[in-house]
């Protein structure tokens, strides 16, 4: 299903940006997407094997991580059987984060939620001075020294972090990467529409990470809230420094990094080992994983009840300005009947298709008219009257599934078809 997200959101730039623009005045945020935009939830024990992390006084942050990690994926199992829960590792087993992310890919989740936990460096106090002796020319010289003792670092708290900005660029890397290997790579329009190197490719991609980042940052927020109302102690959502963290930029999709507390201080360590702070810490990643949810549906079903409401408009040149009601109408109004599998980029139900009907006009015009010129497959011309006018329909392509057409069209549009649209066909005939 994931490619179908990808082409949605970069048909409906204009639809995400609206749905931001109506979240930011709205208390919840989030952008749907499709029916059910959680399907596959990726959970990410940090470290593992040789590995451990953060070491504390008698435990390591591998443990910690993997016990929590399990925990919040059986609650998750428990609760949301229609969601997937995918580990990166249920043992204490070593991965490189490259196929840590890697797995987090190939599953195509939806969010990945790594888990850790924090460490500050001992502090040192001076408790004393002793005189140390040394020698200078076979002299013996005296000097005061200061005496240190080492005490655990008093920082505690939890922190949920996201990629960094200065990660952007990894991130649609990320994105492009995965949206190409879940494509339909027979299709030649569906190559066409997704073409890597073409600059609206990376525009749609580009917009596709924004949303991912504001989700991102909504979940993290929701994450520290939870874990303040239990009276943990809340150090903030944040983004890490350039260097980044790269199970974060390297997943293809929403992404976050908790770190449930410091292993470091003594009293967090007891915390973290015991079987009720895990309990406690992963129903609190769980409740802020429920409410996201829950937000991304509710957002996705009101933009479902306003749309027919709404007029068709081409798709919009520059994103960002584009007022609501010109875009909702890019959510195919199938697309919540549909029974895919939640993994596979199956062709819509029965003998469906779909083609994109580019204009109409008196004017004939050659397949190789360079009106056409960006857009790969087949062109038919239809002839019709209107009046005593013959009539020509131009119509693109023919398309597997709603959301190739749908993207087709938002490409249609921006070759400066700002009439085009989706025609549905069944067993070769036209039904909507
Ligand atoms: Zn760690």
């Amino acid at each position: 299903m994931r490619w179908k997200r990808v082409l949605f959101s970069g048909l409906g730039i204009g639809l995400i940006y609206t749905l931001f623009i109506h979240a930011k005045t709205t208390p919840d945020l989030p952008v749907p997407l499709q029916d059910k935009p959680i399907r596959t939830i990726v959970i990410d024990a940090g470290h593992g094997g040789s590995d451990h992390g953060a070491g504390g006084r008698y435990s390591h942050e591998k443990d910690i991580a993997l016990d929590v990690a399990l925990k919040l994926g059986k609650i998750l199992e428990d609760a949301m059987p229609d969601v997937k829960v995918v580990y990166t590792r249920k043992t204490d087993r070593f991965d490189d984060v490259h196929r840590k992310a890697a797995i987090a890919n190939e599953a195509k989740g939806d969010l990945f939620i790594s888990i850790h936990c924090n460490a500050a460096p001992p502090i040192k106090k001076i408790v004393g001075y002793k005189t140390r002796t040394y020698y200078v020319k076979k002299k013996k010289r005296t000097r005061r020294v200061n005496v240190y003792e080492s005490h655990p670092n008093p920082a505690k708290g939890t922190e949920t972090y996201i990629w960094a900005t200065a990660k952007n660029a990894a991130k649609t890397e990320s994105l492009r990467n995965n949206s190409v290997i879940v494509f339909d790579a027979n299709s030649e329009e569906t190559q066409a529409i997704m073409d890597a190197q073409d600059p609206e490719t990376i525009i749609m991609l580009n917009t596709l990470r924004n949303v991912y980042f504001d989700q991102s940052v909504r979940l993290s927020t929701l994450v520290q809230d939870e874990f303040s109302r239990v009276g943990r102690i809340d150090r903030g959502a944040r983004q890490r420094n350039e260097k980044g963290i790269l199970v974060l930029h390297a997943t293809a999709m929403p992404s976050v990094l908790v770190e449930l507390g410091f292993i470091s201080n003594p009293e967090e360590e007891e915390y973290l080992n015991s079987a009720d702070g895990q309990n406690e810490l992963a129903t609190c990643i769980y409740r802020a994983v429920k409410r996201y949810k829950d937000e991304l549906e509710r957002v996705y079903k009101s933009g479902e009840a306003a749309r027919p409401a709404l007029d068709p408009a081409p798709a919009p040149a520059s994103a960002p300005t584009v007022p609501a009601r010109q875009v909702v109408n890019h959510i195919p109004a199938t697309v919540s009947t549909t029974n895919e599998t939640p993994d596979a980029p199956a062709a819509d139900a029965e003998n469906l298709n779909y083609k994109v009907q580019l204009m109409t006009t008196e004017k004939v015009y050659a397949r190789t008219n360079t009106l056409f010129k960006n857009l790969k497959g087949t062109i038919e011309r239809e002839e019709f009257k209107q009046g005593k006018k013959k009539v020509n329909k131009y119509i693109w392509g023919s398309f597997r599934t709603e959301a190739e057409a749908q993207a087709a069209v938002y490409k249609a549009r921006k070759q400066g078809f700002s009439d085009a649209f989706m025609l549905t066909y069944k067993d070769g005939s036209r039904i909507d």
